[in-house]
C-alpha cells in the first residue's frame, strides 16, 4: 500500500469505487472518467507501478480477472467488442502510478480506432533492424 496512491485508497476502502470484482490479489472497478459505458480498470492489490514490477502471481491474478470480466462487461453493457490496454509508464500516458489494465467496451460505429493509434509515427525498419530487435528481445 502506498499512502498517496488513489488506487491503494480504493483497495483500502478509504475512497469510494464502483467495485465490480475482487479476488485475493486483484480488484476491478469502474473508471471514474469512462471512455465508454462499462470502462473498467483491473489492478493488482499490491502497489506496483509498472507491469514488469508485478510478480508472476500478481500478474496472473490481474490477467485472470481481465479474462473473466471481458464477457461479463460485454453482456452487461451490450458491447460488440473491447479494447484492452495498458499505459505502462509515464511516456505511454500512465497517469496513475499503480499498474492497471483498461477494459474499454467498444460499440459498432462508436467512432474509436484500433489500439494502433496509441503509438506515434510508424518507424521504417529494415529487415536487419527487425532481426536485431527480435534477437535483443529474445535474449
Ligand atoms: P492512466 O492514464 O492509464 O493512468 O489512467 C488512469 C485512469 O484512472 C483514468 O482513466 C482515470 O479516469 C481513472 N481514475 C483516476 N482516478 C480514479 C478513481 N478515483 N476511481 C476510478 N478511476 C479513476
Amino acid at each position: 500500500m502506498s499512502d498517496d496512491c488513489i488506487f491503494c485508497m480504493i483497495i483500502a476502502g478509504d475512497i469510494p469505487g464502483r467495485i465490480v470484482a475482487e479476488t485475493d490479489d486483484a480488484l476491478a472497478f469502474l473508471d471514474a472518467n469512462p471512455m465508454a459505458r462499462g470502462h473498467t480498470l483491473v489492478i493488482p492489490k499490491a502497489h506496483r507501478q509498472r507491469i514488469a514490477d508485478l510478480s508472476q502471481e500478481e500478474s496472473r491474478a490481474v490477467f485472470d480477472l481481465v479474462h473473466e470480466l471481458t464477457p461479463r462487461i460485454e453482456s452487461a453493457v451490450e458491447a460488440d467488442a473491447h479494447t484492452v490496454g495498458i499505459n505502462d509508464g509515464e511516456d505511454a500516458g500512465q497517469e496513475v502510478p499503480h499498474a492497471h489494465v483498461h477494459i474499454i467496451p467498444r460499440f459498432e460505429g462508436d467512432g474509436g480506432g484500433p489500439i494502433h493509434v496509441a503509438a506515434g509515427e510508424r518507424p521504417d525498419l529494415s529487415d536487419d533492424e527487425l532481426d536485431t530487435i527480435a534477437s535483443n528481445i529474445g535474449e
